[in-house]
């Protein structure tokens, strides 16, 4: 679908997946105006197919875009563009059972030709799909992570609750650096203290403390995750209390090691639920409980992925039926 200034969103078209042909002076190349999205369609028990929450991406799309200077697309083009590819893309949905799904990709770029730094006139909102496997074949398995100091994915002012690829460019170099300490992911601090939990690599964090889950506060700095949102409700359901809080690293390390913090764990569309075992600093390591994914972790991961493809009843309404 494309965008033009003075006559807003226009020419909708489903067209087989092929490249994309930019002049080499195309605005995006330069000046970054790119922001996505990302969600699963998932097979239900019946063989119908559902999106979770696509309103949730569409608004979210729609924060990205007033950050970035970008035009606003409606939420219904937006979940209509996606009803449109899944129905189209249908026989890649994975069968019911499994964790596998269709992955979206719905992106906007610029694209105006020119070399002056300004919000571009003309712009392309896509989706795209590919088939996305169970992020744990051999089972649910907890990431180590690297508490990055040296390096901040957003600041306060910043971009970072905006889901653009600029924030994915910072985070390369710190996430080599938490692989060079053989970690899997970093996990990002806030900008001015370095001591605030904020979120790891592509996910959200929460914190256990026996029967309350804890995450971060939404500061401007971290993405709102959909994940997140729908856990912080979800808890209820299941008899845990839920809260949004702030978190330090000597926190984290202090109450991990006298016990009173169960279990950590890290959520988004990816993985839905990743327990978090080892933790590493450069001031020391520690490692979560007794380093196997905990039991609310477990829990709340099979309650959300059961709402997600069907298995259980969506009292939230957050399932959106496709085909
Ligand atoms: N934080 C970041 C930086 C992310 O890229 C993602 C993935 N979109 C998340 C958190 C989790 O968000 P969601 O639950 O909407 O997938």
């Amino acid at each position: 679908i494309k965008w033009t200034e003075g006559r807003g969103w226009h020419d909708a078209q489903l067209t087989p997946y092929a490249p994309l042909s930019l002049d080499p002076a195309n605005m995006t190349l330069h000046y970054a105006q790119e922001i996505f999205e990302g969600l699963k369609a998932y097979r239900r028990p019946d063989g119908s197919i559902s999106l979770f929450r696509p309103e949730a991406n569409a608004e979210r799309f729609q924060r990205s875009a007033r950050r970035l200077a970008m035009p606003e697309l409606p939420v219904e083009t937006f979940v209509a563009a996606c009803d449109a590819l899944v129905q189209q893309d249908q026989a890649w949905v994975p069968p019911h059972g499994g964790e596998e799904s269709l992955y979206l990709r719905p992106f906007m770029i610029a694209g105006e030709v020119g070399l002056g730094v300004r919000p571009a006139n003309e712009y392309l909102f896509i989706v795209i799909a590919s088939p996305a496997g169970a992020y744990f074949p051999g089972g649910v398995q907890p990431v180590s992570v690297w508490l990055s100091e040296n390096y901040v994915r957003a600041v306060p002012g910043g971009m970072g609750f905006a889901k653009t690829g600029g924030n994915y460019a910072a985070s390369l170099l710190a996430q080599a650096e938490a692989a060079a300490k053989g970690c899997d992911q970093v996990v990002w601090l806030d900008a001015l203290e370095h001591k605030w939990v904020e979120e790891m690599g592509g996910m959200n964090l929460y914190f256990v403390y026996g029967d309350k889950i804890v995450t971060p506060e939404l500061t401007g700095s971290l993405l709102a995750g959909i994940t997140r949102d729908s856990l912080l409700r979800l808890a209820g359901d299941l008899g845990y209390e839920s809260a949004e809080g702030r978190i330090s690293t000597d926190q984290w390390r202090r109450d991990s090691e006298n016990g009173t913090l169960t279990e950590v764990f890290a959520c988004g569309t990816a993985a839905v639920i990743t327990p978090v075992g080892t933790v590493k600093s450069a001031s020391g390591e520690w490692t979560q409980g007794d380093g196997k994914p905990g039991e609310v972790t477990l829990r709340l991961r099979k309650a959300l992925l059961d709402i997600q493809t069907g298995a259980a009843e969506d009292v939230h309404g957050w399932t959106h039926k496709v085909c």
